[in-house]
């Protein structure tokens, strides 16, 4: 029995994260998304909100579970006896940071490994900042998240203005 984990932050999930789920989850037999609780960044939506929004949108993806989690990723990997991290690449930018991430861990947790997935060039370009970014100045967000999530993001833009 394999598990996986495919740790971030979430904030909130767009078609690029749902892509890599969709792909990991068939590489494992179980996949545990971990919600980052992240105490110096302020995120958009709460722990809560971004652990509901991933939990509806892969209902029926069987081996698909979500936590959320703070600390070490290496040790929530441990929590769910995982044996692999996930993580996306978009670009050469995104490479070097993961690499020294994915480095570090194994120096801490030599039994646990990361494996990258490229992403779907569809969705290269696309990060929850971005969207967020986008929704704040009232522009169309529909391509890069789902409806439920989009509606949310508008939600919250409405009660912040
Ligand atoms: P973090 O704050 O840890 O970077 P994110 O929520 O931004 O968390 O992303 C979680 C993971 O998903 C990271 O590995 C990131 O590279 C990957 N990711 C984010 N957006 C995309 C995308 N559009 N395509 C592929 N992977 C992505």
């Amino acid at each position: 029995m394999i598990t996986g984990i495919y740790p971030g932050s979430f904030d909130p999930v767009t078609y690029g994260h749902l892509d890599i789920i969709e792909r990991a989850s068939k590489m494992v037999d179980r996949l545990i998304v971990g919600v980052l609780v992240n105490s110096t960044k302020t995120p958009l939506f709460s722990m809560e909100e971004r652990v509901r929004m991933i939990e509806d949108l892969t209902r029926n993806h069987g081996n698909v579970e979500v936590k959320s989690f703070g600390g070490l990723t290496v040790n929530f990997a441990r929590e769910c006896d995982a044996t692999i991290i996930v993580r996306g690449l978009r670009a050469v930018t995104d490479f070097e940071y993961e690499l020294q991430l994915a480095q570090t861990n194994k120096v801490i947790a030599p039994d646990i490994d990361t494996i990258f997935l490229t992403t779907n060039l569809k969705y290269s370009y696309l990060s929850s900042s971005t969207v967020k970014e986008i929704a704040s100045y009232g522009g169309a967000i529909h391509e890069f998240v789902p409806e439920e999530v989009e509606k949310q993001i508008k939600l919250k833009y409405k009660n912040i203005k």
